[in-house]
Parts: structure tokens; sequence; C-alpha cells
């Protein structure tokens, strides 16, 4: 018969993505006395940027101390980690087997899926590479340290008219790029110009900037717009493949739908393997959301395991 302690299992929770939201989750299994893996093969989602913002009492960290940082504390209650990515994960008997890179295979009794999301970035010359050091998602993240300099925002459909708005705030020399695509009707586009906001329709060619900052933006037409930052939310898309090869329920934002019951958070449609994060649906996508989520999914496996081990017939 199966024990209830996990010992039938390498570790009672495999947790895939050692982020903000995976290191949260294992410290409060490690601190319920949970056995944890954390893997993790180092692609985070803020990598790009020299500093993350927003985190109370951390602002301004750069993202690998807050990941080394992060570390250290799983592990002061034994959770262990591997620098691997995770493969595969099937159900086997009454929990999972995952498979690493490394052709580890670990068992485990539950699996938190904390694999983030990618950015889906145009193509344009320039845009990966000032990615996160001059060309921005999130005003929020990176707002404040642009302020009052020329600043641009890429605007390709009519949904991203208000975030335009909220770059406004930061700097009265802001300029919206329509990258040539049918983006306002007169109304909107007159709201704009009576602000002094210029609508730049030319299609963009490249960015350019020298030692990673971000200098001008080149259009089709041949001249050169001087912007010290553009900011632009890309759509997103699981970063994992995981999610797909369970067959989890992706939404049309590219989010794992995550589900909410009486018993906690972060349930997906299959039974055992959790959610939590930028890549869940229930997290909005920053580092405080994705700690919150990792502690709140967390505690619910920590349940879901207690609950289980009261079930008749174990013992
Ligand atoms: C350029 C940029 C700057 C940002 N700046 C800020 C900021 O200043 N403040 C802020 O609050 N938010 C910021 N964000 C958002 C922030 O990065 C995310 O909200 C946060 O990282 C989400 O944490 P997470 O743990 O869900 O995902 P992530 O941090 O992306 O971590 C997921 C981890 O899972 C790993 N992984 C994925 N699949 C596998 C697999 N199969 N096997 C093993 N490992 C796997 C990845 O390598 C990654 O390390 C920024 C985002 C970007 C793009």
């Amino acid at each position: 018969m199966q024990t209830t302690d996990g010992s039938d299992f390498d570790y009672e929770v495999l947790i895939v993505g050692g982020g903000p939201a995976g290191l949260s989750a294992a410290l409060q299994l490690g601190r319920s006395l949970r056995s944890v893996l954390v893997c993790d093969n180092d692609e985070p989602r803020n990598g790009p940027a020299a500093e993350a913002h927003g985190y109370l009492t951390r602002d301004g960290i750069p993202p690998e101390e807050l990941r080394r940082l992060g570390r250290e504390e799983v592990t002061k209650y034994d959770g262990e980690f591997r620098n691997s990515q995770v493969t595969n994960v099937e159900r086997s008997g009454a929990g999972f087997t995952s498979t690493l890179d490394t052709d580890e295979t670990v068992t485990s009794r539950k699996v938190l899926l904390a694999t983030g999301v990618s950015d889906d970035l145009p193509d344009t010359d320039g845009f990966e590479e000032f990615w996160g050091s001059g060309v921005y998602h999130c005003p929020y993240c990176h707002g404040y340290e642009v302020r009052d300099q020329p600043l641009g925002v890429l605007v390709t459909n009519q949904h991203m008219v208000e975030y335009a708005k909220m770059v406004y705030n930061l700097s009265k020399d802001l300029i919206v790029f329509t990258d040539g695509q049918d983006v306002f009707d007169d109304e909107s586009r007159l709201t704009f110009v009576e602000r002094g906001i210029e609508i730049e329709d030319e299609p963009i060619i490249a960015l350019n900037g020298s030692d990673g900052n971000l200098e001008n933006i080149s259009l089709a037409d041949g001249h050169n717009v001087a912007r010290h930052a553009l900011f632009y939310p890309p759509p997103m898309e699981q970063h994992s493949e995981l999610p797909e090869q369970l067959g989890l329920d992706v939404n049309e934002a590219g989010l794992v739908d995550a589900t909410r019951s009486q018993r906690g958070i972060g349930f997906t449609s299959v039974d055992g393997v959790f959610i939590a994060g930028d890549a869940s649906s229930g997290a909005p996508p920053a580092i405080v959301s994705a700690v919150a989520d990792g502690y709140a999914v967390g505690a619910t496996m920590n349940g879901e395991l207690s609950m289980e081990d009261f079930e008749v017939g174990l013992q």
C-alpha cells in the first residue's frame, strides 16, 4: 500500500520553475515539512532587465539577486534544486514521474508549474536587443526610471490605446507610434493631439542605439525619431511546453486557466497539477503577484496533501 508520508515518492512536490512564484511556493511547502525539488533552467522573464522594481523592500534589486535570496531561504527548509529543464511530466500511479534534460527521472505526489510566460516580440530590428533596457512592457516596472524623458509608445490595436494614456503621466514628450496600423478613429486621435501628443503612423523599420541604450527609432519614410524609451505590451505565450503536453486549458491571453475553490487556488484541469505565477490566469504579471500567488498555491498544495493523508484506506 502506498504510504502517506510520501516515502513512495522521491519528493512530495516537484516545482517546475524557480522564479518568484516557484520559490515562494517552495518556501511555504518547506515550512510545512513537505519535501520539495525545484527545477529551473534559468530563463526568467525579467532576465533582460538590470533591476526589478515595485516589490516592497526589494525595489531596484537585480532579478538574479532576488532569485539567489529566494533559493537561500528555501534551502533553510531543506528544499532542493536542480539547474535543469523538466522535459516531460506524466501521471504514474498516485503521482507523477517527470523527466529532466539530464535524463534524471523524479517521482512526486504533486507537480506545480511555475514556468512563467514568454513575450512574443515583433521581429523589428533592435527590438530584442533593447528589450528590458530601453523597450519596456510595463510602465509600473520601469516608467519612473525614464520619467520626463522623450518617450514612445507602440500601439498596434485599439485595445492598447488605454495603455498609451498611462504613459502620458510619465512624460509630456510622448509620441505614439502605430507602426502603420489603423488604430485611431478621429475622435480618439483628437484626444491625444489636444494634449500635445504626436501620433506617428509610419511603419517602424528599426530601433537604434549604443551600449544597450535606445537612442532613436527609424521609420519607413527614412527619418529617425530620437526616443529614450519605448513602451509596448507584447502578447504573451506559455514559456514551457509542459502545460500543452499535459493538456491544460490555456485561455485567449495565453494563460493557463487556474481555478479557485473553497480548498484554495491554483487548481488546473489535471488533478494533482497546480499552476502559479505569470503562467496562470490567477496572478497579474508582476513579481509581487507571483510571490503572493506562489504563497497561496503552495499553501493549497499542502492542504491537499494533508487531506489525502487522512483518506480512508491510507495510514
Ligand atoms: C523585461 C522585463 C522586466 C520586468 N520587470 C519587472 C519589474 O521591474 N517588476 C515586476 O514586478 N515585474 C517585472 N517583470 C515581470 C516579472 O518578470 C514577472 O511577473 C515574474 O518574473 C513572474 O514570476 P514567475 O515566477 O511566474 O516567472 P519567471 O520569473 O519567468 O520564472 C519562471 C522560471 O521557470 C523556468 N522554467 C520554465 N519552464 C521550465 C522547465 N520546463 N523546466 C525548468 N524550468 C523552467 C524559467 O527558466 C524561469 O526561470 C518584468 C518582465 C519583463 C519581461
